[in-house]
């Protein structure tokens, strides 16, 4: 059985989904860890892939009955967390489990399994770029993506907590230099 599990983090529009889609097409001993969360469902989303969407009730209920691994309200009114269930799940089929959550979120969970757990921070090449690219995407209001640049500014101060950090400018250099650093904790634990 696995036990080990590789978190990326980036401020929102940080072009983190991407990667973190590539990295699990191209290696299949990697599964995604499914979070819950109260928001609602992107039209593009799918229940079960991209989160369990969940209504408040539930995820207090689910609170108390110490499910999650991990949880925050990660933005006002919308909480986001990592159910038990879901990590054992993935280790019982041998998978190394890849978590796409928040700063606060990734380091709760270093913190818990250390060595176990790749720590990699997401960085935009600028502020500008990051707001252009939240802009772009279409998928929020202009108050949602104002409070994302407010809390991308506090997340970046974190970067050196993580293990490693990779600036997403280019996708392609940005990916192999992913995948890299993800093949050397892999091989590293083979005995
Ligand atoms: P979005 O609403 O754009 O899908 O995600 C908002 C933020 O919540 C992202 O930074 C994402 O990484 C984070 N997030 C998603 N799932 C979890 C989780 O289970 N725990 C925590 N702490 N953050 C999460």
């Amino acid at each position: 059985m696995e036990d080990r599990v590789i978190i990326i983090t980036a401020p929102s529009g940080a072009g983190k989904t991407t990667l973190v889609k590539l990295l699990l097409e191209k290696n299949k001993n990697l599964a995604f860890s499914v979070s819950a969360c109260t928001r609602g469902r992107r039209e593009n989303e799918i229940e079960g892939k991209d989160y369990y969407f969940i209504d408040s009730a539930t995820f207090q209920n689910k609170i108390l009955e110490d499910a999650f691994i991990e949880y925050e309200e990660v933005y006002p009114g919308n909480y986001y967390g990592t159910l038990k269930t879901e990590i054992e799940n993935l280790w019982v089929n041998n998978k190394i489990v890849v978590f796409d959550i928040d700063v606060q979120g990734a380091m709760r969970i270093k913190r818990k399994l250390k060595e176990k757990a790749l720590s990699i921070f997401i960085k935009p090449p600028s502020k500008e770029i990051l707001i252009k690219r939240l802009k772009d995407r279409k998928t929020e209001t202009d108050e949602m993506i104002q409070r994302r640049i407010d809390k991308a500014d506090k997340e970046l101060d974190y970067v050196m907590r993580f293990d490693y950090c990779v600036v997403n400018d280019s996708l392609e250099l940005a990916y192999a230099e992913l995948e890299g650093i993800v093949h050397k904790f892999i091989d590293k634990h083979i005995v």
